[in-house]
């Protein structure tokens, strides 16, 4: 199949792509096109116009900033996975990186795609969660900064406004208390998980405090198990198993009861590595 006929733009600034996108109701951003460009060739979706923002400067670093780790929305995830900022103090987002799709893919797509496409199987969009991590948004009238526990509100939903761009993504640093876990069950290496969980905590003496619990593939948007994150807190993995607060719906790839199951494998796996010294 081919995609339905689209004007095209090539963005040469963001003040452009910005004043493309306010100025045309039914445009779409195109940045690295791994998942756009399938939702077109299978006319799942058919904008009158793709915005072409891989032309536009400055948006692909990855530095720290105030305190924070601050990754542009064209960054490749092949250059995360490869980046010394990440590994040192994103450590989550390292961990994370290996399982998202393809290296073909991952040379092409960008964290900012992933993360503004808000797949809810995607890992990332679990990865912000977990970390407490916020997005720039900008558009028309400036930028504007969305937290993460704001900013996926539905089924690939966002609180980006229409004429808005996601422009960077901002992390908490990592520091020696850090604790950070990740596992995903797919059918295979590379294939949107069934289940996945991103998770972060601060040590605590012996234990654990702050523990953040991001699952994905379980719900219309990641989706945070606050009661096993307070029981995790008290030390008790048998308890944060029983206490899973999730409400998987069936899907192709696994029952409801699969899914949840599998939330109870991932959180023991999960909490063994939270537990671990960085
Ligand atoms: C075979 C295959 C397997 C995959 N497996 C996985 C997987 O396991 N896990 C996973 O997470 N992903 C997976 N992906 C998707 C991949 O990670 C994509 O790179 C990512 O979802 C989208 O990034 P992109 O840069 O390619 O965005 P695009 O495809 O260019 O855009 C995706 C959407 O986001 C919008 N968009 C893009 N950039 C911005 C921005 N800066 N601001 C606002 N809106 C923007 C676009 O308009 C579009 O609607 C897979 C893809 C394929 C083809």
């Amino acid at each position: 199949m081919k995609p339905a006929p689209f004007a095209y733009h090539k963005a040469r600034s963001l003040d452009d792509a910005v004043a493309m996108l306010a100025a045309n109701e039914d445009a779409r951003l195109l940045a690295g096109g791994q998942s756009l460009i399938a939702t077109l060739n299978m006319r799942l979706s058919a904008p009158a116009m793709l915005i072409d923002i891989n032309g536009i400067g400055g948006l692909d670093g990855i530095a720290m900033k105030d305190g924070k780790v601050e990754i542009g929305a064209l960054t490749r995830h092949t250059q995360a996975e490869r980046s010394d900022v990440i590994a040192r103090h994103a450590p989550l987002i390292a961990r994370a990186m290996p399982h998202i799709a393809h290296v073909a893919i991952r040379n092409r797509g960008t964290l900012g795609g992933s993360i503004a496409f808000a797949d809810p199987a995607a890992e990332l969009p679990a990865c912000l969660l977990a970390l407490d991590g916020e997005v720039e948004a900008t558009g028309p009238k400036g930028k504007r900064t969305i937290k993460a526990a704001d900013f996926f509100l539905g089924l690939f939903e966002t609180a980006l406004a229409p004429d808005e761009m996601l422009t960077a993504i901002r992390l908490p640093a990592a520091d020696k208390d850090s604790r950070v876990g990740f596992a995903e069950l797919a059918r295979r290496h590379g294939d949107y998980a069934i289940v996945g969980l991103a998770a972060a905590a601060r040590a605590s003496g012996r234990g654990l405090s702050d523990v953040r619990l991001a699952y994905f593939g379980v719900g219309n948007t990641p989706m945070r198990a606050t009661k096993a994150e307070a029981a995790l807190e008290k030390g008790d993995v048998n308890t944060a198993v029983a206490a899973l607060d999730l409400d998987p719906e069936d899907d192709v790839q696994a029952t409801a009861a699969v899914k949840k199951h599998l939330a109870g494998v991932l959180l023991r796996r999960v909490a063994a590595q939270l537990m671990e010294a960085r």
